[in-house]
């Protein structure tokens, strides 16, 4: 029902309907997708105008059988459709079991509606959107709806701003990727639970589970986000500013969702436990780390994909728990060591080779990109890490200004926020 509508209306996604209900706010990637379905389907079928038009007037289409024929059986046939009788429960019901056939439900799709009055789904939603657009949480008092847009708001911009676009040519890449809104929903409810719970496995005793009467517990849980997030990206002092195409992008500009959420499941691990050293470790430890994930970008896709999936982001923060460790990882590592902390050694080969035709490919133009640029990137002067000056900055005085150091440009130095505020505590 939904396709047939989508072409009668011609709306993928990026019609007057759609419009209204994404208060316009509809994204590049999406108007892209919704654009491409168009074409497929106005080539391969016929746009539902013509169509209609060819329905009513045929004395236009004589030489086109398809049309004619199309036409014909639109005129001829109808649809059949079944009718339950009860309340919103049985349609509910009746809705999950007739989805499970056919053509079944997105798995995604299926937990955002299933979840939809419990925080995991809200908060998603809203973030997504950036607490614009179609208001699932409208019920609530004004009070909470502002600060749920609010928050939703600030956490869109650390995840998914700038909004990114292949070929890649700019290092502000968004530390949440985003391909499609489908993976994008699915990254962040996996976000939310590891960061609430760690891990994605549900359980309803834990309150972002549990229907959300008043947006209290949505508020909870978007407020859990942003003290996490704070720690990887922003200029606030306990962010370490991680550089997203160092740990978070493959080498032709892909996001690795999967180690992303591993960083995000130990991060948030530290938080909850008040883990300060985890964040000292990380920074002393912080040049050997980034040289791992930046230099064996192609053995960790391997490995990614060689991981059973649904162990591959406990496998990622297990690895990045192991890199702060020094007894686990020497400066020296080797391909070998990074092989055998992720439990597959002698299980794959590093290896370069890929496939590749005549032209040039977004792949390639942005892989030539990042590795050009990346060497060309900031480096914080007290722990030697990458910096993404759009996002993640602190202005250090070089000189304390306790020493009497002054404001001069040759008194100050870029560094990451965490390492400045590590620097005034010594
Ligand atoms: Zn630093």
């Amino acid at each position: 029902m939904s396709a047939l509508l989508a072409w009668i209306n011609d709306d993928y996604g990026d019609g007057i309907i759609s419009r209204k209900f994404f208060e316009n706010k509809i994204t590049d990637e999406q108007k892209k997708i919704a654009e491409s379905l168009r074409k497929k389907i106005n080539n391969e079928i016929g746009s539902f105008a013509t169509i209609k038009d060819a329905m009513y007037d045929t004395s236009t289409i004589q030489n086109d059988d398809m049309l004619k024929a199309r036409a014909n059986n639109a005129r001829t046939r109808a649809l059949s459709l079944q009718w339950v009788e009860g309340d919103a429960a049985k349609a509910e019901t009746s809705f999950f079991k007739i989805n499970k056939q056919g053509t079944p439900l997105d798995k995604t799709e299926e937990r955002l509606l299933r979840e939809r009055a419990k925080p995991i789904a809200i908060a998603a939603r809203s973030i997504m959107r950036a607490g614009t657009g179609h208001k699932y949480w409208s019920n609530f008092e004004s009070e909470a709806v502002s600060r749920i847009e609010e928050l939703s708001n600030d956490l869109n911009g650390q995840l998914f701003s700038p909004e990114i676009k292949y070929p890649v040519k700019t290092l502000n890449l968004p530390h949440g990727g985003r391909s499609s809104p489908i993976s994008a929903y699915n990254l962040l409810m996996d976000l939310i639970a590891y960061i609430v719970v760690g891990t994605t496995s549900v359980d309803d005793k834990i309150y972002i589970y549990k229907v959300d009467d008043d947006g209290s517990s949505t508020i909870r849980t978007l407020e859990a986000c942003i003290k996490t997030m704070k720690r990887l990206t922003g200029n606030e002092m306990a962010s370490l500013g991680l550089h997203p195409a160092v740990f978070f992008y493959n080498s032709n500009g892909r996001h690795m969702d999967t180690i992303f959420l591993g960083m995000i499941k130990a991060v948030a691990k530290a938080v909850r436990d008040n883990d300060s050293v985890f964040f000292r470790n990380f920074t002393n430890r912080r040049v050997t780390i980034e040289k791992i994930f930046l230099e064996n970008k192609s053995l960790l896709n391997q490995a990614n994909s060689a991981i059973y999936s649904a162990k591959r982001v406990e496998k990622w923060a297990e690895f990045i728990a192991k890199t702060t460790d020094e007894s686990q990882f020497g400066d020296d590592f080797t391909q070998e060591d990074i092989l055998e902390a992720l439990d597959l050694k002698g299980k794959i080969i590093a290896s370069e080779v890929e496939e590749v035709g005549a032209n040039f490919s977004d792949s390639t133009k942005s892989a030539i990109f990042l590795s050009e640029s990346i060497k060309a990137a900031q480096k914080c002067p007290l722990c030697g890490g990458y910096i993404q000056v759009e996002k993640s900055v602190s202005y250090d005085h070089i000189d304390a200004k306790s020493n009497g150091g002054n404001g001069a440009v040759s008194n100050i130095q870029i560094t990451h926020p965490y390492c400045n505020s590590l620097k005034g505590s010594d």
